[in-house]
């Protein structure tokens, strides 16, 4: 799942603004999108390279990225599946096969069989529910 560019998710997004008003909008992007290392260099002043869903939500379209919650908390209204705090460090590495170890005889080479995977992880801790 890489991260789109405006080009791939702007004929994704949805017509119509994601918030009712400004309150809405600013009380989500504290919780999500001010934290986030995708919009991080906007807090820097590199403006040209802010997250592209942002750009999406503020020209008047909702994100297909952002999951409608049930309810409504205000600043909690959507998921966005992008999202990743930027505290959280480098975030999920490519996979690498665990190396033979030394002097270990090979049956066949791994190389032709190996290939570039990724999976999702959610890098921030879940809440779970226990039923007594
Ligand atoms: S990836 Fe999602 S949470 Fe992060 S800045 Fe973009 S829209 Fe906001």
């Amino acid at each position: 799942m890489t991260f789109p560019t405006y080009e791939e998710a702007e004929p994704r997004a949805v017509e119509g603004s994601p918030f009712s008003n400004c309150a809405d909008g600013e009380a989500w992007m504290d919780n999500n999108c001010r934290r986030c290392v995708h919009d991080a260099p906007t807090r820097r002043g590199e403006w040209d390279k802010g997250c592209p869903l942002v750009l999406i939500a503020l020209l008047g379209q909702t994100p297909a990225e952002w999951l409608r919650k049930d309810g409504y908390r205000l600043g909690d209204q959507y998921t966005c599946l992008y999202y990743r705090n930027e505290d959280d460090g480098p975030g999920p590495q490519e996979p690498a096969p665990i190396p033979d170890p030394p002097g270990q005889l090979t049956l066949c080479p791994r190389e032709p069989f190996e290939r570039p995977a990724r999976m999702f992880a959610d890098t921030l801790p879940q809440e779970v529910a226990v039923h007594a």
